[in-house]
């Protein structure tokens, strides 16, 4: 699993389900712990283990089976040290084993979906939604027209959905890709922008830690008083949303209700990123804000409505996966709504509703996104029909 989705709730439902507690293996597992496990999975003893990328290299004394849940995510994919793709490790070892493997998710990788029309993998298809839920539908609020006004993120009738939601007891979660208060900081009097020393990328304001933050080497620096391109005093500036920002927004458009951040640099780790959600499964949060990291198996049975605050996100940055990865997210995140009684709603906010993704997702059609993406990757000769540098 991805470490993340490794949750008390799955290891519950697994253990009531099957009868055995799974082991877990995760970064958070302490080390004598570890050690039991590992003695145990190469004894034999430990039936079932539910880990994460790192549970591929166990002793297993005689693996039967693998099964690799959101196979499409992102985080099987390890850069640091040495560079592996956790689910093709994970098809190899199972080769090995001479033992089956299940990639499951309800959006493929674009790499998958091709092995499995080609016949090298076999399908399993499963229709229904689990427990017979329904798969919100999606409806495109088109920011050019009935965007928010400047300096706001959320339009007006996103605003009112959400408004309408709380008022009868449901949840609301607003989802947008963007951890910290702000992508960029720049300066009022010159324009300098504020960018990594190490890597020229913009560095993230966030406020509540009162630094800015490379996102992608991890330089940090705090927030300067006077601005390093002119010297003028106070000028510098937050511009476009991220969580934190948005949080504002909703405390001021909301006022009575209960909101939560969730996105994965809080602090307090793991423990925190575990017991947030369950709060919000308790019903102790109306209004959610979250990055990726809601997108990810969790069980909200409130949750009535979802709004993507910007859909955009990544489209259009000439990042070959980005349409891929929209998709899946935005697919994803509406999917947690309408898991319990009430039926859930979604909106995408976006500057191109006529884009394939987007219409797409509006139709709910994912045969049409694989269709599209497919035969542009192999127009293009990107992976998996070529190679990236
Ligand atoms: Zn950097
Ligand atoms: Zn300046």
């Amino acid at each position: 699993l991805p470490e993340i989705a490794l949750t008390q709730a799955f290891l519950d439902r697994f253990t009531g389900r099957f009868g055995v507690r799974p082991a877990e293996w995760h970064s958070g597992v302490s080390t004598r712990r570890r050690a039991r496990v590992l003695e145990g999975v190469a004894r034999g003893e430990v039936k079932v283990v539910a880990g994460a990328r790192s549970a591929l290299f166990l002793p297993f004394a005689d693996l039967g089976l693998t099964i690799v849940d959101e196979e499409h995510d992102p985080a099987y994919k390890q850069e640091d040290g040495v560079a592996y793709h956790a689910r093709d490790m994970a098809v190899v070892r199972a080769r090995f084993a001479h033992a089956p493997i299940l990639l499951a998710s309800a959006t493929p990788s674009i790499e998958t979906e091709v092995n499995a029309r080609r016949g090298r993998y076999g399908r399993l298809a499963l229709p229904e939604r689990f427990g017979g839920a329904k798969v919100p539908g999606l409806a495109p609020i088109d920011l050019r027209r009935e965007g928010p006004a400047r300096g706001r993120w959320i339009a007006p009738r996103l605003a009112e959905e959400v408004n309408e939601t709380v008022e009868t007891g449901g949840q609301a979660l607003l989802f947008l890709n963007r951890r910290g208060y702000a992508p960029l900081t720049l300066c009022r009097s010159c324009g300098h922008r504020m960018r990594c020393p190490s890597c020229s990328a913009w560095l993230v304001e966030h406020r509540f830690r009162r630094r800015l933050a490379c996102h992608h080497c991890g330089y940090q620096a705090p927030v300067p008083d006077t601005c390093p391109g002119c010297g003028a005093k106070d000028s510098l500036m937050p511009c476009g949303p991220g969580v934190e920002r948005l949080q504002e927004e909703v405390q001021a458009l909301f006022p009575n209700a209960r909101s939560l951040v969730l996105s994965s640099d809080l602090t307090g780790g793991i423990e925190r990123m575990r017991a947030e959600p369950e709060a919000v499964a308790r019903g102790e949060v109306d209004v959610v804000i979250g990055t990726q990291l809601v997108a990810k198996g969790h069980n909200f049975p409130g949750l009535a409505l979802v709004g993507v605050v910007d859909a955009d996100v990544g489209l259009g940055h000439g990042d070959p996966r980005a349409a891929e990865r929209t998709f899946q997210l935005v697919h994803q995140v509406a999917g947690r709504a309408g898991r319990g009684a009430a039926e859930g709603r979604g909106f995408i906010q976006t500057h191109m509703p006529e884009h394939p993704v987007m219409q797409a997702l509006v139709k709910g059609d994912r045969a049409a996104f694989y269709e599209t993406e497919i035969r542009a990757r192999e127009e293009a000769h990107l992976p998996p029909f070529g190679r990236m540098a």
